[in-house]
């Protein structure tokens, strides 16, 4: 499994829900346990691959695209950024100055980003 790089959850320590961010694998149980740091409190606690799966679950929409620049997507679908881990959902969609169609997709963590669809080469 890949560890996320940054999940949220409620931090211990400073209570309430925290972005955490990866720090390393768990020395003595390098597989199962990971370290996150909370962004808040600086706090850093253990993790288990128990706990990632079920955020990722929560996560993970139930029709997506994993998006390519190849594709072409439609107003309302929801698609999944592999490089940025993060799920959108395609709010318009535009051609732009140079000739390009572009999907204006509203990612859950980045917010408004825009993409190229339909891309030939
Ligand atoms: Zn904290």
């Amino acid at each position: 499994m890949k560890t996320p790089k940054q999940i949220e959850r409620v931090c211990d320590y400073c209570g309430g829900k925290q972005k955490f961010k990866f720090r390393g694998n768990f020395e003595a149980e390098p597989e199962s346990k990971f370290w996150y740091a909370c962004q808040k409190c600086k706090h850093v606690v253990l993790i288990s691959i128990e706990e990632l799966n079920l955020q990722q679950n929560a996560n993970a929409q139930k029709n997506y695209r994993v998006y390519s620049a190849n594709e072409t997507y439609e107003i309302g679908e929801i698609i999944y950024h592999e490089e940025w881990q993060d799920y959108g959902k395609v709010k318009k969609k535009e051609i732009s100055s140079s000739g390009y169609n572009i999907i204006v997709v509203e990612f859950e963590k980045l917010g408004p980003k825009r993409l190229v669809e339909s891309f030939k080469q």
